[in-house]
């Protein structure tokens, strides 16, 4: 029988891997951790939502059946002319392979930035800033210095906007379990562009800065973070900010496997698919996610998990094909929109033609959430996050 592994158990791999069982086909997925990590939510478990480990999902959860043979392991190396993967703990060879290892954050080679910035990536990551914001408000408890209680983000992309909206709420609620007055806290927002939410129309990213600003957060727009030092950082200007919290979220390139692999890339590091989403390079290797580069209407698609989890589906269904000799069909994206969250409670964006600002926003925000847990664990999963507070609906 001809062996498949998907690498990767981000959105693309899992939604492959659970197209894989329904077709009752064997298949190994291999990941990094034991768990799938709600990645787009990682913001509300940096921000102090809910427990941090109720955003990630026990893979032999998903996968009770062994038709999914789960392998807990880390990728370091891709070798498609030998048809094989190679892990921390072992070699995988395949006769066909789907990559989807996801991205890691974009750092552009300023300096100082990866040494002094905490990323906001993965779950152990949303948990390291919580620690350290929650540890930087004690510390204001012993010495008084305002520098603990200033949060400085970088970048106002979807990730930083929706994580200076959660801060918003949860850092008053801190400063009260600490005894700390609150109107000392100080959360910036640096972005290199002159508006937030590129993405979105003028109107609603105005709107959504407005009501941040009105929570209490800055946005410093027009402004490009160019070097780090430990708790400072230097705008392009040459201004400097100080700040005892800094994390970064300006954007993000695909795994730098790819690349060292030889796969022909894009400037972001993403491997170049045709429309079957099966690797330039190989035959034998599909690509989806933020580890591949498809070209739609003149340009690559965005790295997100809307599109992620579309990918994992038809390059699943590709490699079903290939092993039925059947005709491989092109990829068609569906983009329906973009939602940011602003805090729990709001929101803002537009979905299916429809653009929305406030409580309406949000509630159309968790609906999302809920249809992508029915798509990979049914009502069980929807209740079992309801029950543990990731879902207000
Ligand atoms: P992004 O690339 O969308 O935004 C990063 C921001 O950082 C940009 O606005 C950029 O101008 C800014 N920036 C870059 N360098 C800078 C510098 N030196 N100084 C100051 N600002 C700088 O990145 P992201 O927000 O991490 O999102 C990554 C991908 O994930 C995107 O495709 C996004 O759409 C997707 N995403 C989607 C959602 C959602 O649908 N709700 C949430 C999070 C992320």
């Amino acid at each position: 029988m001809e062996k498949i592994i998907i690498a990767g158990a981000g959105y693309a791999g899992v939604i492959a891997a659970r197209e894989m069982l329904k077709y009752d086909q064997p298949a190994t997925l291999i990941n990094a951790e034991p768990y799938h990590q709600l990645t787009t939510w990682l913001h509300e478990a940096a921000g102090g939502r809910n427990q941090v480990d109720d955003y990630k999902i026990d893979l032999r959860d998903l996968f009770p059946d062994p038709i999914i043979q789960l392998v807990v392991d880390e990728i370091t190396g891709i070798d498609w002319k030998k048809r094989q993967l190679t892990g921390s703990h072992g070699v995988y060879p395949y006769d066909y392979a789907l990559i989807a290892l996801g991205s890691t954050p974009e750092y552009f080679n300023i300096e100082g930035l990866y040494a002094h910035s905490l990323p906001l990536k993965s779950l152990e990551s949303a948990r390291v800033i919580r620690r350290h914001i929650e540890r930087e408000f004690m510390r204001y408890g012993e010495d008084h210095d305002e520098i603990h209680l200033r949060v400085i983000v970088g970048g106002a992309g979807l990730t930083g906007v929706e994580f200076v909206g959660e801060l918003a709420e949860w850092l008053p609620d801190l400063c009260h379990s600490l005894k700390i007055e609150d109107s000392k806290v100080e959360i910036i927002c640096v972005e290199a562009m002159p508006d937030i939410l590129p993405m979105l129309p003028n109107h609603l990213r105005d709107w959504a800065q407005h009501e941040l600003e009105a929570a209490g957060v800055q946005f410093m727009t027009s402004s490009k973070i160019v070097r780090v030092e430990k708790q400072t950082l230097e705008l392009a200007g040459g201004e400097k900010i100080n700040a005892g919290t800094i994390v970064w979220t300006g954007g993000v390139r695909a795994h730098p496997l790819l690349g060292d692999a030889g796969f022909t890339c894009d400037r972001k590091g993403r491997a170049k698919v045709k429309e079957t989403l099966k690797s330039v390079d190989d035959d034998r290797v599909w690509i989806a996610g933020d580890c591949a580069s498809y070209d739609w209407a003149g340009k690559p698609l965005p790295p997100t998990a809307q599109l992620a989890t579309q990918m994992g589906k038809q390059a699943a269904l590709n490699i079903l094909h290939t092993l039925q000799k059947e005709e491989q069909h092109s990829f068609t994206p569906k983009i329906y929109g973009t939602l940011a969250s602003l805090g729990p409670s709001r929101g803002v964006g537009a979905m299916v033609g429809i653009r929305t600002s406030g409580r309406f926003a949000s509630l159309f925000k968790e609906l999302t959430k809920v249809k992508y847990l029915m798509q990979i664990g049914g009502v069980r999963m929807v209740n079992r996050k309801r029950r543990a507070h990731l879902l207000q609906v």
